[in-house]
């Protein structure tokens, strides 16, 4: 799983190996489990796996777990799978939690050495006293306050002696600094919450900006690989890394993240697309989660290939969600066996067709990959076609059915429209048409020409199927670098999901979860494993054949 082409943090590597400042290149994937991964995830992943993997080194799946409150071992566990899914495997398994005491200590070395400070200001006083862009800020009273108290107020702090925000702990750098990271930021608070890892040992824990450089120290990270935001913080990084006298001194890199047209890729609105039921949990096959991608029927193989065609750059990006369905497709195409659904069914009854007989005809699995062969497909005097593909008074150009018009049944014969036969309300319910056994598929007949060929499936085989078809979940193309003000709930596709009844070839009776499929004319699709049952077999739509939605 090599990426051959360069990129500005492989060549950080290479002259870093070169010039001999390391002789193993260590990266980590560092989630915080307080939810499910996403496609921004993927692109984390692969590069932080596969940039090691290239030079022989080691990738460590961290759990940057040092918000109690937001974290669960639920999403430790799906973190878990899904990056075992993607395709990786990591060298270590590492929780930031399990380095707590470390952290403890080397916050106490910031004490001793004048560093850190114990501060009583509220949460909304030391945002106040921070200033601004353009002001420099105020130091708190508490600033000056001796090692001694410091070192007797911070254990007193994890002895739990003192409320949640009632005191925290600050690094003593420069109020007046240009860049805010710098103006002395909170390094440990209070919160008394237990913890999924570490229970109720603590009660103060260490914010993320301290705490992740020492992580990555701890492990041996070389290169520390993060999203553009983070630029801001490298300072405050190397700061902790030099005063905290880590003996590791990893390189923070930054790179933009990846974003993609007609959706949310943030924790905290999948969260609450989650939670206010919008969607049918993490795995709903339109989220663009990991889980609910593998639902869908993506495969890792297009995840991964779909995220080494998007650039790394200094810059987020936002990608079309087409491309990423261009690399399912191409994945798919020799793997999926074809076959034939019909997913809005009328009834077709041909009337010259012996009563009682069935046939078996050949069908081929994928005539771009002839090695997987030929399945045979009962053929009768009953079949389903799709709706669609029958209109009593069509437009010019329709080729398909329609009242004296002849087509062509895929791997089948020819048939003829005869009559129409309608309900009560008029609705058409059914129709007779009469076949012409000399156009059987197959036999070399060279005869006449017809301009359609429609799929159908024969009715008193026919195994009853779901089918789930999708559009993006969210209408707005650019979602994700809208403002907070405006909701993105505001923008949510009411269309996102179509149930259709339909029937497929009795062959697919024994599909198995996950199993894939190209429908004739429909698409790829994947058997869903939430809902697919011993009596009911149902398809998520993954893609369409061609890249067609148009919003
Ligand atoms: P979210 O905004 O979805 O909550 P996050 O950055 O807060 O994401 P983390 O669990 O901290 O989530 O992310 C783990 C790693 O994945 C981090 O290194 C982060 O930079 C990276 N990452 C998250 N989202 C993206 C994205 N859209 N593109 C690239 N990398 C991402
Ligand atoms: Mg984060």
């Amino acid at each position: 799983m090599e990426n051959h082409t360069s990129n500005f943090i492989k060549d950080i590597m290479i002259k870093d190996l070169e010039s001999g400042k390391h002789n193993k290149i260590i990266t980590r994937f560092p989630p915080e489990p307080n939810g499910y991964l996403h496609i921004g995830h993927a692109k984390s992943i692969v590069l932080n796996f596969s940039l090691a993997d290239e030079f022989n080194g080691e990738t460590n799946l961290r759990f940057d777990d040092t918000n109690p409150l937001k974290e669960d071992i639920e999403y430790v566990n799906s973190i878990k799978e899904d990056v075992k899914w993607l395709g990786y495997e990591w060298d270590n398994l590492c929780f930031a939690s399990d380095y707590f005491e470390e952290m403890y200590r080397r916050a106490v070395l910031l004490i001793k050495k004048g560093l850190a400070y114990v501060d009583d200001l509220s949460a909304d006083e030391i945002r106040e006293y921070r200033g601004t862009l353009t002001e420099p800020g105020k130091n708190s009273p508490y600033r000056d306050r001796t090692v001694e108290e410091n070192l007797d107020l911070f254990e007193r702090m994890r002895a739990g002696e003192f409320g949640n925000g009632e005191k925290v702990l600050r690094a003593k750098i420069d109020m007046a600094s240009p860049n805010i990271n710098l103006r002395d930021p909170v390094i440990y608070r209070i919160s008394h919450t237990t913890h999924h890892n570490t229970g109720d040992k603590w009660c103060i824990y260490p914010m993320y900006t301290f705490a992740h450089p020492l992580e990555d120290a701890i492990e041996g990270v070389t290169h520390s690989i993060c999203t553009i935001e983070f630029e801001d913080q490298r300072p405050f990084y190397n700061w902790v890394i030099e005063h905290c006298e880590m003996e590791n001194k990893p390189q923070q890199i930054e790179f933009g993240r990846l974003n993609l047209t007609n959706t949310v890729t943030s924790k905290r609105k999948l969260k609450q697309l989650v939670d206010e039921k919008i969607v049918d949990g993490w795995d709903d096959p339109r989220m663009p989660t990991i889980s609910g991608m593998r639902r869908r029927g993506f495969t890792p193989e297009s995840i991964r290939n779909f995220i080494q065609e998007t650039a790394v750059t200094k810059h987020n990006a936002t990608v079309d969600v087409q491309m990423l369905e261009h690399f399912v497709r191409e994945d798919l195409k020799l793997k999926a066996p074809r076959t034939m659904g019909v997913i809005n069914p009328l009834k077709v009854v041909i009337t010259n067709y012996p009563e009682g007989q069935i046939e078996l005809l050949d069908a081929e699995n994928n005539p771009e990959n002839p090695e997987m062969g030929v399945r045979k497909i009962p053929f009768s005097r009953e079949i389903y076609i799709e709706r669609d593909d029958f209109m009593e008074n069509p437009p010019k150009k329709y080729f398909r059915l329609f009242p004296g018009n002849e087509v062509r049944l895929k791997h089948a014969y020819f048939i003829k429209c005869e009559e129409v036969i309608k309900d009560a309300d008029g609705n058409v319910i059914e129709l007779r048409c009469t076949y012409d056994p000399e156009t059987k598929s197959g036999t070399g007949f060279t005869g006449r020409k017809v301009k359609g060929t429609i799929h159908w499936v024969e009715a008193t085989h026919a195994v009853p199927a779901e089918f789930r078809l999708y559009e993006p979940l969210i209408l707005d193309e650019s979602a994700d670098d809208q403002d907070e003000e405006k909701s993105f709930l505001d923008m949510i596709n009411p269309h996102s999901l179509e149930v259709l009844q339909g029937f497929v070839e009795p062959n697919m009776k024994e599909s198995m979860p996950h199993d894939k499929f190209q429908f004739f004319r429909h698409g790829y699709f994947n058997v869903d494993p939430k809902h697919t049952t011993v009596d009911k077999l149902v398809f998520n739509r993954i893609v369409s054949l061609k890249s067609s939605f148009k919003l």
